[in-house]
């Protein structure tokens, strides 16, 4: 039975809403930081965001942290997923993530049971 998640057209574009602002929160530290440096403009910024979609250029990416980076790579993921209504079901076990969990964290990719569980695997390292 192929996994479909239950979320409905109103919900799914709240969660698309919520993803996009913080994808923009992200770009617009990002462009501070190019500010910053001078290197770039705000609205260049932007726009190698609005090009580059999913792929972004190392130059970008180096005004990121890697936590930031991780996350931008997340909400892309989870941007995909809606469109293709896979949104809110975990990548490892398929099943719906709970809802309550998403409205937090709606780029999470794992239900809570799977993210502990890698977390825990990843403890031992
Ligand atoms: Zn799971």
């Amino acid at each position: 039975m192929p996994a479909k998640a239950k979320i409905s057209k109103k919900e799914r574009e709240e969660f698309r809403k919520l993803l996009l602002e913080k994808k923009h929160s992200i770009v617009r530290k990002l462009s501070q930081y190019y500010n910053e440096s001078k290197e770039i403009e705000t609205d260049t910024a932007l726009d190698l965001v609005d090009k580059a979609e999913t792929s972004y250029t190392k130059e970008f990416l180096l005004g990121l942290t890697d936590s930031e980076r991780e996350q931008l790579t997340l909400i892309d993921q989870a941007l995909e997923r809606l469109q293709k209504s896979e949104f809110g079901l975990c990548l490892i076990c398929h099943k719906e993530i709970n809802k309550k969990r998403l409205k937090i964290i709606p780029w999470a990719p794992y239900c809570i049971e799977c993210q502990e569980k890698k977390e825990g695997e990843s403890k031992g390292q």
